[in-house]
């Protein structure tokens, strides 16, 4: 379950953070989760709260997960199309398999509130 190890890290990242900060209570966390990241929104939900109830600065915390949807750009007529099925990479305008992912594959930590 990789999920772990990612949240283990945006929650690392949060709580250097925190620390710079004087912040000793988060209240929220926001996660962008592209849709080719491999990363299961609800398997970083059951993370999240995995480790959160260890630690006093995430007690009363909540993760907000930001899905993005996978957009590709073709190659060949330049449209910009969304992906709906996964691993299946064709242009919706011209049919050209030379697409590229410009949207989709990223993991980041959004913002995050606390006080
Ligand atoms: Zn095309």
């Amino acid at each position: 379950m990789h999920e772990l190890a990612l949240m283990q890290g945006v929650m690392e990242t949060v709580k250097e953070s925190a620390a710079a900060n004087s912040i000793s209570k988060v209240s929220k966390v926001r996660l962008v989760v592209g849709k080719l990241s491999m990363a299961l929104p609800d398997s970083m939900q059951f993370a999240f709260e995995v480790i959160s109830t260890d630690e006093e600065l995430f007690r009363s915390a909540v993760l907000e997960i930001e899905e993005k949807e996978v957009v590709c750009s073709c190659q060949q007529c330049q449209q910009l199309f969304t992906q709906q099925e996964q691993y299946i990479f064709v242009c919706s305008g011209c049919g050209s398999n030379q697409v590229d992912i410009i949207q989709g594959r990223e993991l980041y930590l959004d913002y995050y509130e606390g006080e």
